[in-house]
């Protein structure tokens, strides 16, 4: 197993990630910046390192800082979280050059998925259905061709574009050159790569999910599906597992081609491959080769724990479950609680001065804050999240309206009352999954 695991990582996954080590024995090394030393996780870990300065670019995107970290602790496995450096192939290459594990996939499907362009490309051949789109990157001079094939509108997207940027819908043939040069620049400014592709933008979609985990030796499984089309901005806001009104004969083979891909390559870890999903139809958008914000809606209706899994796969201990053991129970309903204005959506970051958190059986809130903590403002405003499962998805709402009820977050803003007040309320979303554009078209009309 592995002995001493240091967490790449601050907020609620850094506490999550310590969890699942305790559970499993192994010592844990904590890292923070000059503006985390607060963080609720320190308080857990057997070592915790300063690793820089309070920007992300200075401490938790600082390679060499975490591997000097791992050093000098004697850690001998590292684990990236979310966001940071967990989709950065680079990163897993040096922790694996150094001697050390790296809780992730190989450096080399990190970099085959981290590019959406050779993303689609692996899926294609896998035999996994791909948004209608351009045949590889384009250019200023294929564009125009490529794009009357497609049809409009048709949407713009960055090879390496990631948390919802990037993306440029055009509607009209006239506007294609202009955006794509947008999108171009935008791309090389925010990824330092201007490859650009293009895809039929689909008009009401819901966005589906496939959590998938592999053991690097060509033995994968799927834990099912979770949807998460409630977005704002492309992010999302609420997730639900498993994805509502999806007929069996629909789901089975998409789920399937999931598992088959990973196999294929030998995927190790955990995973998730996103597709849109339109009149009965999946369409691969991309592949996520970490732990999802939204991993626990999963672990709820499986009872299984993917941290936990990941760590036994990097430690080499394979997959510990079969396919068949692996069923559906209930329903679950993730919202994010995010340290922001509930109508304008500016950050609140700042001290709590009050905070009760929901209790009761199948309730669960996963989150790194506590009476007295400040917030800082250097990092993403994501301030817990709160799980409910039940029975069935009326009851999981209505489990999940009351713990919100019972959440009390005081001394910042929060959208605790666009999840409470708007989201939960609304009779359609009530009544059955409804597509991405839903919450930013008809639940947020008037804010
Ligand atoms: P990112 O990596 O930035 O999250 P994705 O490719 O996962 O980008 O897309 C994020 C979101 O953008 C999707 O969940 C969906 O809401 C929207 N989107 C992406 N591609 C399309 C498309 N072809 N048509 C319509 N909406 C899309």
């Amino acid at each position: 197993m592995i002995k001493k695991l240091l967490i790449a990582n601050r907020g609620e996954i850094a506490l999550r990630i310590v969890r699942a080590c305790k559970q499993l024995g192994i010592a844990t090394v904590g890292v923070y910046s000059t503006a985390d030393k607060d963080l609720m996780h320190l308080r857990f870990v057997d070592e915790a390192v300063c690793i820089g300065n309070a920007p992300s670019s200075q401490s938790y995107l600082d390679i060499n800082a975490l591997l000097a970290a791992a050093e000098v602790t004697g850690a001998d496995a590292i684990h990236p979280g979310y966001g940071f450096l967990s989709e950065n192939a680079e990163f897993a290459e040096k922790v694996e050059e150094a001697g050390l594990t790296f809780v992730g996939p190989h450096p080399e499907h990190i970099r085959l998925m981290g590019n959406k362009v050779s993303a689609i490309n692996a899926m294609k051949e896998a035999g996994v259905p791909t948004v209608p789109g351009s045949v590889g990157a384009i250019t200023l001079s294929n564009a125009e061709e490529q794009a009357r094939n497609i049809g409009f509108p048709l949407i713009v997207k960055a090879a390496a574009g990631g948390g919802g940027r990037g993306m440029r819908v055009v509607e009209r043939f006239e506007e294609l050159l202009n955006q794509v040069q947008a999108a171009k620049t935008e791309a090389q400014s925010a990824f330092g790569d201007d490859t650009v592709y293009m895809e039929r933008f689909l008009k009401n979609p819901r966005h589906v999910e496939v959590q998938v985990l592999g053991d690097g030796n060509g033995n994968a499984l799927h834990l099912f599906d979770r949807d998460c089309s409630l977005q704002r901005r492309h992010q999302k806001v609420l997730e639900e597992a498993p994805a509502p009104g999806i007929p069996d004969d629909v789901r089975q083979p998409i789920l399937e081609a999931c598992v088959r891909a990973c196999e294929q390559i030998g995927y190790r870890g955990a995973g998730t491959f996103e597709f849109l999903y339109e009149d009965g139809q999946f369409f691969f958008i991309e592949m996520n080769t970490r732990v999802q914000v939204e991993h626990p809606v999963t672990e709820m209706i499986t009872g299984i724990d993917i941290v936990v899994e990941q760590l036994k796969i990097a430690a080499g201990y394979g997959l510990s479950y079969h396919q068949d053991e692996i069923t559906i129970r209930g329903h679950a309903i993730e919202c994010r609680i995010n340290a922001e204005d509930p109508k304008t959506f500016m950050p609140s970051p700042g001290k709590i001065q009050q905070l009760f958190t929901p209790s009761g059986s199948g309730v669960r809130f996963d989150s790194h804050l506590y009476q007295g903590y400040t917030i800082p403002t250097y990092y993403d405003s994501l301030i817990g999240k709160l799980i409910c499962h039940a029975q069935t998805r009326r009851q999981a709402i209505g489990k999940t309206l009351h713990a919100l009820d019972e959440l009390v977050v005081e001394g910042i803003k929060t959208n605790i009352p666009l999840h409470r007040d708007v989201i939960l309320q609304d009779e359609a979303f009530c009544e059955e999954a409804q597509n991405i554009h839903y919450l930013e078209g008809h639940m947020l009309q008037g804010n």
